[in-house]
């Protein structure tokens, strides 16, 4: 079944050619205990490593089951150890940091076999060699002869057709070496056993065959197999593999042997870690304050479109042709700036119709202020009196504006309100309202007032063809209040809801107003339009009601009737527009609608905006990328020096665990598999680098916080979310594989004898 022909081997030192074995011709039978003696040097090991497939033949052929090995491949080698070679070393090889019942079922892990079954099989084998009671025991908790109990449980567990012994009991006494020999005797009788011994006398006990060797040749052979003997059958063998899971097992009992060394490991490697959380917590943080503080800004800084704009006149660009500091002796005279121009905005019923079309998700409330003036009355104490009409403000509108007023405001009681006639009353974080306010709607003052006493209170809007009557040239406010309080023409406005201004945005507008709907001026201008003091006014160069006059023929004049008329009820056209939008992205949307609004139209009918919260927003923004890039530099080195570093260390893991590497190829491991359990390791201590990076930076966040806490009184400044830190996790976890992939590399490629024979 397997059989020599002609092989040389040669091992070349420096310039030296060492010639191990010379055209070694062997033929071994299925079944015998061939026991192989000779010198130190003689090639024995040379040899057995030969027949084992851990090394390889220079010259000849290598015959197992009637095949060449010639054209085998590197998995075809590993296959064939797996499952055709049980290998005993003299100094037993066991991987020291699993337990001996671990290292008896490495082959059949490596062979792919159920975990219950490979258990079962370990189990029975170690009871057969009587060590039933140690299974669990590391190698190190066992005497010599137990160690080669549990090698030679290993060897037979797959149930190898050959098991190649060198110098089994070479380290053993001889009460144990004779144990040791009855074991493999009992065990391998029916296999083809072929050991290396220096005793001669146990070799003449046990072996049914002795082959001596000399100087790489064979001098003699007791009982070699004739030509006739052996029928060959043709065998086959499956290829080995190691589960990802294995390599994992292995490596996570490798590190627990070494807790204190993995954990500074980790902990080195974690830094990067600890300090990516940290920026990334702070830069969280802080956009997270940059947000709050936009929102607010925006609360107190809408886009705004007033009905005139100030022109300042175009600064002439002569001054940069002139030198900066000249040394000469003269002054330049400079141009006075013109004074500024005030032109009027072209809003208009087009520019009106297309701003009520823009999107409600982008705009959280438009308010229109008119330069109306509202004749409000209302009986206070028993006496109806006429009121100021700032009074009243005009509240943000936008398609039903319940966005505007949820995102801002509570409602604390009644509802909102939404037809002309209704009113809201907003209070300010204290809960008070203006003593105009209380008075205007009839009410008492008093220590407190009830929400309920509020609501329901009411005020009256008297129409100007009622409210102003002419007397001569002039007109003056009807004295006969109490009837027009009475009349069914007056309007009643009523408090219908009261709201208060958010926590978040106290800081920045917190007053107490008494709000009207946009339905009100819309109404109250339809209704006075064509009322007669407006007719009148229209008619007349001088103010009906004051009697103010003015040169109607100036543009100044023209203004000012204009703005008398606009009072009046005549104007439809808002003095003032504010657009209020949901956030920062959203105030870019508006102001692309504004530019689309404008595109192609001639200057003086484009619309002019001001958008007060943008330079803040855009130096803000520079500020948070500039930090932004300065961290991403810091994160990028750290990462890279923690990629380095788990570089090296893998270096020195694969150094460390050589050994380890040699038995796991003598075991049919394939060099795949090599560089899987190095690759295991990477990952098992990336990912306790990331855990313990993230644990850290989570620690440390604490007094972090505290400290910007004294210093900015912002609470939780730096937030680690637990998306990055997942993520980050990942970033260890990668990096480390990363880091370790040319150390497993190196590991795969290294050759089984020299490994096994690496202390
Ligand atoms: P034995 O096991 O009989 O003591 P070996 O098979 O280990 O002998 O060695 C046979 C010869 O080959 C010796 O001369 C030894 O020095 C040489 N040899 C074995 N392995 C190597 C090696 N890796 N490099 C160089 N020479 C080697
Ligand atoms: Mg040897």
């Amino acid at each position: 079944m397997l059989e020599l022909k002609n092989i040389t081997k040669s091992y070349k030192t420096g310039n030296c050619k060492q010639i191990a074995l010379k055209n070694i011709q062997l033929k071994f039978r299925r079944h015998e205990f061939v026991v192989i003696l000779g010198p130190s040097g003689s090639g024995k090991t040379t040899l057995l490593n030969i027949m084992g497939g851990l090394d390889h033949f220079d010259a000849g052929d290598l015959i197992v089951e009637n095949q060449s090995t010639k054209k085998f491949k590197a998995k075809d080698w590993d296959a064939y150890r797996n499952h055709y070679i049980g290998f005993i070393f003299q100094n037993y090889h066991l991987i020291p940091s699993i337990s001996i019942l671990n290292n008896v079922l490495m082959g059949l892990t490596l062979r792919g076999i159920s975990a219950k079954k490979r258990k079962r099989m370990a189990k029975k084998m170690l009871e057969q060699v009587g060590l039933k009671d140690h299974i669990h025991k590391k190698p190190k908790e066992l005497s010599g002869g137990q160690m080669q109990r549990v090698a030679i449980a290993r060897a037979l567990v797959c149930n190898p057709n050959i098991i190649l012994a060198d110098e089994p009991t070479g380290a053993l006494d001889t009460k144990t070496s004779v144990q040791v020999m009855e074991l493999i005797k009992k065990i391998a009788k029916d296999k083809l056993v072929i050991m290396v011994t220096h005793n001669k006398e146990l070799a003449e006990r046990y072996a049914t065959r002795v082959i001596e060797m000399c100087d790489g040749t064979i001098v003699s052979d007791s009982n070699p197999v004739l030509e006739e003997e052996e029928n060959f059958t043709k065998g086959k063998f499956k290829r080995t593999s190691m589960h990802f899971l294995t390599a994992l097992h292995l490596s996570f009992h490798n590190l627990r042997t070494k807790k204190g060394r993995t954990f500074a490991i980790s902990f080195a490697s974690s830094i990067g870690i600890i300090g990516i959380a940290l920026i990334l917590s702070l830069s969280n943080g802080f956009n997270r304050q940059l947000k709050v503080f936009e929102q607010n800004t925006m609360a107190e800084m809408p886009i705004v479109i007033p009905n005139q704009i100030e022109e300042s006149s175009i600064q002439r660009e002569t001054s940069s042709e002139l030198e900066e500091y000249p040394n000469i002796g003269y002054a330049i005279p400079k141009e006075t700036p013109q004074e500024v121009n005030i032109q009027p905005n072209p809003i208009n019923e087009e520019f009106l119709t297309t701003l009520k079309k823009i999107d409600s998700s982008i705009v959280s409330g438009i308010s229109y202020a008119y330069d109306i003036g509202l004749n409000l009355i209302n009986k206070i104490e028993g006496k109806v009196m006429p009121l100021d009409a700032s009074i009243l403000e005009s509240f943000p509108d936008c398609l039903g504006y319940e966005s505007f007023l949820n995102e801002k405001y509570d409602l604390l009681a009644g509802r909102m309100a939404k037809e002309k006639d209704e009113l809201l009353l907003a209070i300010d974080s204290k809960n008070q309202v203006q003593e105009d306010t209380i008075r205007a709607l009839g009410l008492q003052k008093e220590e407190t007032i009830s929400f309920e006493t509020i609501l329901g209170s009411t005020l009256k809007l008297v129409f100007n063809d009622s409210y102003y009557q002419k007397v001569g040239d002039f007109y003056r406010i009807n004295p006969d209040l109490d009837s027009l309080y009475e009349d069914k023409e007056t309007l009643t406005l009523k408090v219908v809801g009261i709201i208060r201004l958010k926590e978040e945005y106290k800081d920045y507008v917190d007053t107490a107003e008494l709000y009207y709907t946009n339905a009100l001026p819309s109404y109250v201008m339809q209704k006075n339009k064509d009322s007669a003091i407006v007719k009148e006014q229209q008619k007349n160069d001088y103010n009906v009601l004051t009697g103010e006059t003015y040169d109607a023929t100036s543009e100044e004049g023209q203004a000012l009737k204009k703005q008398f008329l606009s009072f009046l009820g005549n104007e439809s056209i808002p003095y003032m527009i504010q657009i209020y939008p949901k956030d920062f992205s959203a105030k870019e949307k508006i102001v692309e609608y504004l530019d689309y609004y404008n595109e192609g139209k001639a200057i003086d009918k484009q619309i002019v905006y001001k958008d007060e919260a943008k330079d803040l927003s855009t130096s803000s923004q520079n500020i948070m990328d500039a930090i932004t890039m300065v961290l991403v530099a810091f994160s990028a080195i750290s990462l890279f020096v923690s990629s380095i570093m788990i570089g090296i260390i893998m270096y020195i893991s694969v150094l460390e665990r050589t050994k380890e590497i040699g038995i796991l190829r003598s075991l049919g491991a394939r060099k795949k598999d090599i560089a899987r359990v190095f690759n295991a390791e990477a990952f098992l201590i990336g990912f306790a680098s990331g855990i313990l990076g993230i644990l850290i930076a989570k620690l440390l966040l604490i007094p972090i916080n505290s400290i910007f806490y004294h210093l900015t009184e912002l609470k939780n400044v730096a937030i680690l979310n637990s998306l990055h830190a997942s993520f980050l996790i990942l970033v260890s976890i990668g990096l480390t594989l990363i880091g370790g992939m040319i150390p497993a590399k190196i590991a795969s490629k290294k050759d089984p004898v020299e490994a096994l024979r690496s202390e």
